[in-house]
C-alpha cells in the first residue's frame, strides 16, 4: 500500500490560479505562493457581499481513541464527493503546526486518497501563518519587557505576567526559561517560559477575527499582565496592537490548496483544542461559504469538545450557522469504547460495538442539542467484518439518526458518495435550527455547569478553591460574560482520559479558569495541559528525507 506522502507525490495538481478561476475568486484577489499555494484576499468578500452563502457542513467525531477517526480524511473526502455529486463544495481546514511533525504526530492534511496538496508545504512551512503568529506573539512579548525595562510606569507586577514567549518547535528545554540574565542594559531578571506557537491567543484571536480592524481591536483586548494592585494590563496599554495586526496582515488571509480530486480546500488557523477553540479560522470558513454550494469544514478532538467549541464559541463570533454535523466514528474505535484492547481490535467483536456505540449515542443526542441534525460517517477500515457494519447500521437506525459507510481513505470521493447524498438529504430536508447551548451572560459556574451536564452527562462542576478565585477575580474586572472553552481530555466525556464508553454520575473538577480576552473566551482548565510538547526517544524527523530530485521521504 502507498504510504499517504507517496499518493501525495503522484497527485495531478492543477494549478492553484485554475483552482480559484473554478471557484469564482479573480485573478486579482489571487495572490500567489507558488503554483500550488495562494492566498485569497479579503476584498472577496466586499465583492460577494450580495451572494448567498452555501449550506455549512462541521465533520466532528465520537471521542478519540488509539484506533484512529479520521475526521480530517473525511472533510476532505465528504468535500470531494459533494462535487462529484455536482454540488459546488470548498473545505475548510486547520492549519498544521511545524513543530510536532517532527515529533510522533500524523500528517494533518487527511489520508490515503482524501487528501490536500502539496502536504509537505502545508505540514512544513507553507505560506508562513505560523511564522508571523510566532513574531506577533514574541513582539508583545519584547514589548513588555522592554516596558518593564524602561520604567514599568503600567506597575506591571513581574510575577505575574501571564504573556509566555512561543516557538513552533517541540522543544522541551524552552518550558521553563529565565529571561533578563546579565547586565542592567538587558531588562529585569524573571522566569518566563514557552509554548508551541499554535497554543498562542494570537492564533486564537486570528482565528476568531472577522476583518482586520476586528483582529486588531482583539489584539489589543490580549490581559497580559496583572499590575501589583491585580489589575489586568492589555496590550493596547503598551500601544503595539497596531504593530500586532500588521505583522499578521497577510497571516489573515485563508491560503487556498486542492485536494487530489482538485476540490478548492482553505487551510488557516490552527489553534489548540484544549486551552483554544481548535477550528480553522472563521475568515477561511466565510470564504468557503461564499463560493460553494456547501462548505465542509472540521474541529479538533471528538465533539464533547471541537463541535461544543465551534457551535458555542466560532458560530457565535463568526454569525455562522451549521446546516448539519457529520460525526466520524469507526468500528474499531467502538469497539474500544466497549471495552476491548488495541491489540484485539481485529477480531470481529459485535457485542463490544453495540455497547461501545453509547458513545457515539451521546454525541448524537448532543448535536441535537444546539437544533441540528446529525449522520453518522462509518470510516472504512480494512478489518471491519460485514456482520459489524450490519450492527452500527442498525443501531444508528433504532437512534434514528442517518448513518453512512465512508471509504473515502480507499476510493477518494467515490467511497464518499453514500455519505454526501445523505447529507444533501438532511440539508435539503431544512431541519437546522441552530441555537448556542447557553447565554453567555451566565455567570461562570453557570456556563461550565450546562456544559458539565448537557454534553458530558456528568452530575456536578467542583470547582478548586484556586478556580474560585480566579472566577471572583474576573467578575471583579468584568471578564466574565464570554464563551467558556474547557480544556480537558479529549479521550473521555469524563475528565478521566481512562473512563471510556459514556459513564454516568461523575463530576468534572475544574483546577484553573483563565481569561483569553483578546479571543474572546474563559479557558477553564480540568487537568494539566501541554502547551510545549516534546520530542520522543525517536523522533519522527529521524526518519525523513529529501534526495537530490528533491523525492521526500518519511514525512507520513
Ligand atoms: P483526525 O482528523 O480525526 O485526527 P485523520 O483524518 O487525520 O484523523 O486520520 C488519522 C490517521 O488515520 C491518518 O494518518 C489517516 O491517514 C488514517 N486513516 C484515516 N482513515 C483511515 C481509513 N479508513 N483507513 C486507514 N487509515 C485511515
Amino acid at each position: 500500500m502507498l504510504t499517504d506522502i507517496q499518493i501525495a507525490q503522484q497527485a495531478k495538481m492543477k494549478y492553484i490560479s485554475e483552482i480559484a478561476e473554478e471557484a469564482g475568486i479573480n485573478s486579482d484577489e489571487l495572490e500567489m505562493y507558488g503554483h500550488y499555494k495562494a492566498k485569497v484576499s479579503l476584498d472577496l468578500f466586499d465583492r460577494l457581499e450580495k451572494q448567498e452563502n452555501g449550506k455549512l457542513i462541521l465533520v466532528t467525531a465520537i471521542n478519540p481513541t488509539p484506533a484512529g477517526e479520521g475526521k480530517s480524511t473525511t472533510t476532505v473526502g465528504l468535500g470531494q464527493a459533494l462535487n462529484q455529486i455536482g454540488k459546488k463544495t470548498a473545505i475548510a481546514l486547520r492549519e498544521p503546526s511545524l513543530g510536532p511533525v517532527f515529533g510522533v504526530k500524523g500528517g494533518a492534511a487527511g489520508g490515503g486518497q482524501a487528501q490536500v496538496v502539496p502536504m509537505e508545504d502545508i505540514n512544513l512551512h507553507f505560506t508562513g501563518d505560523m511564522h508571523a503568529i510566532t513574531t506577533a506573539n514574541n513582539l508583545l512579548s519584547a514589548a513588555i519587557d522592554n516596558h518593564i525595562h524602561q520604567g514599568n510606569t503600567l506597575d506591571i507586577d513581574t510575577r505575574q505576567i501571564v504573556w509566555k514567549r512561543v516557538m513552533d518547535m517541540n522543544d522541551r528545554a524552552l518550558r521553563e526559561v529565565t529571561v533578563g540574565l546579565g547586565p542592567k542594559g538587558n531588562g529585569f531578571t524573571r522566569q518566563d517560559s514557552f509554548m508551541i506557537s499554535v497554543a498562542s491567543e494570537v492564533m486564537a484571536t486570528l482565528c476568531l477575527a472577522n476583518s482586520l480592524a476586528d483582529l486588531k481591536e482583539r489584539l489589543g483586548n490580549i490581559v497580559v499582565a496583572y499590575t501589583r494592585k491585580n489589575q489586568p494590563v492589555l496590550a493596547k496599554e503598551l500601544n503595539i496592537q497596531g504593530a500586532l495586526a500588521l505583522v499578521l496582515k497577510d497571516a489573515m488571509k485563508p491560503n487556498l490548496v486542492q485536494t487530489l480530486e482538485n476540490t478548492p480546500a482553505f487551510i488557516h488557523g490552527g489553534p489548540f483544542a484544549n486551552i483554544a477553540h481548535g477550528c480553522n479560522s472563521i475568515m477561511a470558513t466565510k470564504m468557503a461559504l461564499k463560493l460553494g454550494d456547501y462548505a465542509v469544514t472540521e474541529a479538533g478532538f471528538g465533539a464533547d469538545l471541537g463541535a461544543e467549541k465551534f457551535l458555542d464559541i466560532k458560530c457565535r463570533y463568526g454569525g455562522l450557522k451549521p446546516d448539519a454535523v457529520v460525526i466520524v466514528g469507526t468500528i474499531r474505535a467502538l469497539k474500544m469504547h466497549g471495552g476491548v484492547d488495541k491489540k484485539s481490535l481485529e477480531a470481529e467483536n459485535v457485542d463490544a460495538l453495540k455497547k461501545g456505540f453509547v458513545n457515539l449515542k451521546k454525541q448524537v443526542e448532543n448535536i441535537r442539542k444546539f437544533g441540528l441534525p446529525a449522520v453518522v460517517a462509518m470510516n472504512r477500515f480494512p478489518t471491519d467484518t460485514e456482520e459489524e457494519i450490519k450492527a452500527l447500521r442498525a443501531l444508528c437506525e433504532d437512534l434514528g439518526v442517518d448513518v453512512a459507510l465512508s471509504e473515502v481513505f480507499t476510493k477518494g470521493g467515490e467511497g464518499g458518495i453514500e455519505l454526501a447524498e445523505k447529507v444533501v438529504g438532511i440539508v435539503e430536508k431544512g431541519e437546522a435550527d441552530y441555537k448556542p447551548l447557553y447565554e453567555v451572560e451566565k455567570s461562570i459556574p453557570e456556563k461550565v455547569e450546562t456544559i458539565v451536564k448537557e454534553i458530558y452527562g456528568g452530575d456536578n462542576v467542583v470547582f478548586t478553591g484556586k478556580a474560585e478565585k480566579q472566577i471572583q477575580k474576573l467578575e471583579e474586572i468584568g471578564l466574565d460574560k464570554l464563551p467558556i472553552c474547557m480544556a480537558k481530555t479529549q479521550y473521555s466525556l469524563t475528565d478521566d482520559p481512562t473512563l471510556l464508553g459514556a459513564p454516568e454520575g461523575f463530576d468534572i473538577t475544574v483546577r484553573e479558569v483563565n481569561v483569553s480576552a483578546g479571543a474572546g473566551f474563559i479557558v477553564c482548565l480540568t487537568g494539566d495541559v501541554m502547551t510545549m510538547p516534546g520530542l520522543p526517544k525517536v523522533p519522527s524527523a529521524e526518519r525523513m528525507d529529501i534526495d537530490e530530485e528533491g523525492t521526500i521521504t518519511g514525512l507520513f
